[in-house]
């Protein structure tokens, strides 16, 4: 048997093609290791990818003379070579080694695989908070991806890619790309190894140990620090405290737990909500600030690499900020039609990019793919106030014109404006002098938390490890509030209707809490903070609550240990009692 070309190397094992490789991360360094023949390794996030197309893995071919003796059996066998194009594999100009007359090829014995092309940017151009795409697309390198490997190919994700470099002619100009060999989806830990998550920082591991007889103290108190720099400890607390809760949604909890908390803020000092949401986007591995040069989903166009598939399809915002966070900004600069879109998005729970039938030349498709990020936004409520219902009895917050399902479909609303006059206000002078203090003196705002930021992103790294499960004391507490408090809502004439994610949401917010907490179950006393929080949320949003809860955003500095320390223990305690009370007298109207 001949074979005509033999592919210059096979699959090598993992760890020794990575051995040997060169590391990429620069789309300029390629063409310097062009000159070798040598692996790269490409440590990048999949931008966007082509159709997937079908190429010509191997096929026989026969001497066209019958007499012959390379009319029979295996003598030709031509196999694709990395970085061929179908012309080049598929040639009519072979000969006959027997009898030098031309060769042609038993169709019958063609083998076909699936490939696509993948625009890969180097991991470290997608670092945190960096949305300027026109500079992630300079740094994008082709990446052709066959047979098996396609299968687990996410825009969005990020993959470990060993290959070798090739040239390939464009329209115009030559294009330097790499020829995937192997390649192997990362998870989140290995992306982000310059933190040490197994030791708690010496600060926050004191504060522990302090808060140890209290149930929600320690996480209270962080939260209390937390992101004192932007606004003062105390305030913007519960927005706080949901945002970290919400980096707890994030992996690398279980897959099959995974329930991103989107979280929605509404106030007026919008300014301060930006801040506090960019800061905490620098705790998680990944996020992604979405601008009017993104698409939010993503974008179809013509393929680019004229590589025989049908089209391209461009990732969006959604899909940057996959395992980590997508941040809308101020969804009230949205027009209506992008405003459905995020409802769609987030109600699904999938991001999907329809494909016209002017690119697929037939019916037409679509890409999906599940939202694996959290969705934060924030809005202000004055600006763009509606005008006031006045049939209602109670009278919750403003929302502005934010419509009712847009509101519904993130886990948590944060009304940073509720709450009593008198905390509001000194809330906001503080935040005042904050500001003015901190601009006086660039540097004073630095000392105010106790806790640096790198003990935080430790701290958070080690608490998002924990994959705690879940107890049958708390899942009941938690579906008891769900189904009585549905009940009341819903029957108390008001639109003022509890959405259907608020179960999920509930135990995404226990769960999360339980990883604060640094506890491996999940308690009866974490389902209790959920709920809390959660009715806070709905009573700053309809204006009345049925167990007699106080929004509190902010926290008076005279009662700050009210509501951290033991006081706020007794509070809690009190709150089981008023809750168990209230789903029973529900459960018993419903016999
Ligand atoms: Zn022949």
């Amino acid at each position: 048997m001949q074979i005509l070309e033999i592919a210059y190397f096979q699959h090598h094992q993992w760890q020794q093609a990575f051995s040997k490789s060169y590391e990429v991360e620069h789309a300029n360094q390629l063409s310097v290791f062009f000159t070798k023949t040598v692996f790269v390794h490409l440590t990048g996030v999949i931008l966007g990818v082509t159709a997937t197309s079908k190429y010509t893995q191997s096929t026989r071919y026969i001497c066209v003379d019958e007499e012959c003796e390379g009319h029979t059996g295996y003598h030709f066998i031509r196999v694709h070579m990395p970085g061929a194009s179908e012309a080049q594999t598929i040639r009519s100009d072979f000969k006959c080694t027997f009898c030098w007359k031309p060769l042609k090829e038993v169709k019958t014995c063609r083998t076909l695989a699936d490939r696509i092309i993948a625009e890969v940017v180097p991991d470290n151009v997608f670092r945190c908070g960096n949305s300027n795409l026109c500079k992630f697309r300079e740094q994008a390198i082709p990446v052709y991806i066959r047979g098996d490997l396609t299968r687990d190919v996410e825009i969005g994700g990020c993959y470990d890619i060993i290959g070798l470099l090739q040239k390939t002619q464009q329209i115009e100009n030559p294009v330097m790309a790499i020829e995937a060999n192997n390649m192997r989806k990362m998870n989140l830990i290995e992306v982000s190894p310059t933190v040490k998550f197994t030791v708690l920082p010496e600060m926050i591991n004191e504060l522990h140990h302090d808060r140890r007889d209290s149930p929600w103290s320690f996480v209270l108190s962080l939260a209390f620090f937390f992101g004192g720099n932007i606004s003062p400890c105390g305030t913007y607390l519960k927005l706080k405290l949901s945002l970290l809760l919400s980096l707890m949604s994030l992996p690398p909890t279980q897959k099959a737990l995974f329930r991103p908390l989107h979280v929605l803020a509404i106030g007026h000092d919008t300014p301060i909500l930006n801040q506090l949401m960019n800061y905490t986007q620098h705790f998680t591995s990944r996020s992604f600030i979405h601008s009017s040069v993104n698409h939010l989903a993503g974008k179809v166009s013509k393929d680019r690499y004229s590589a025989g598939s049908q089209y391209f399809v461009e990732g969006g915002s959604l899909m940057y900020g996959k395992d980590g966070v997508c941040y809308l900004g101020d969804i009230c600069r949205f027009r209506k039609s992008i405003c459905e879109h995020i409802q769609t998005v987030l109600s699904n729970g999938k991001v999907t990019i329809d494909i016209a039938s002017k690119f697929t030349g037939g019916l037409p498709q679509k890409v999906e793919q599940k939202l694996e990020c959290s969705v934060w936004a924030y809005t202000d409520p004055v600006t763009n106030r509606k005008p006031q219902h006045f049939d209602d009895i109670f009278t919750g917050c403003e929302t502005g014109n934010i419509a009712k399902p847009m509101l519904d479909v993130f886990s948590l609303l944060q009304f940073v404006d509720s709450g009593d006059s008198i905390t509001r206000d000194e809330a906001s002078v503080r935040c005042a002098e904050h500001k003015l203090r901190s601009s006086l003196e660039p540097d004073a705002g630095q000392q105010v938390s106790p806790i640096s930021d790198q003990d935080m992103e430790q701290y958070l790294r080690l608490a998002n490890t924990i994959q705690p499960t879940t107890s049958s004391e708390a899942d009941s507490l938690i579906h008891r509030y769900y189904v009585a408090s549905r009940k009341v809502r819903s029957s108390s004439g008001c639109v003022a209707s509890i959405p259907v994610t608020a179960l999920q949401t509930i135990c995404s917010l226990a769960i999360s809490h339980t990883k604060l907490s640094l506890r491996s179950v999940v308690t009866e006393e974490d389902a209790l903070m959920a709920i809390k929080l959660y009715e806070e949320s709905l009573t700053a949003r309809f204006g009345y609550s049925v167990l007699s809860v106080q929004p509190s955003p902010h926290i008076p500095v005279s009662k700050t240990s009210d509501f951290l320390g033991q006081k706020n223990d007794k509070h809690m305690e009190q709150f089981y009692k008023t809750l168990v009370q209230f789903c029973s007298s529900q459960s018993y109207t419903e016999e």
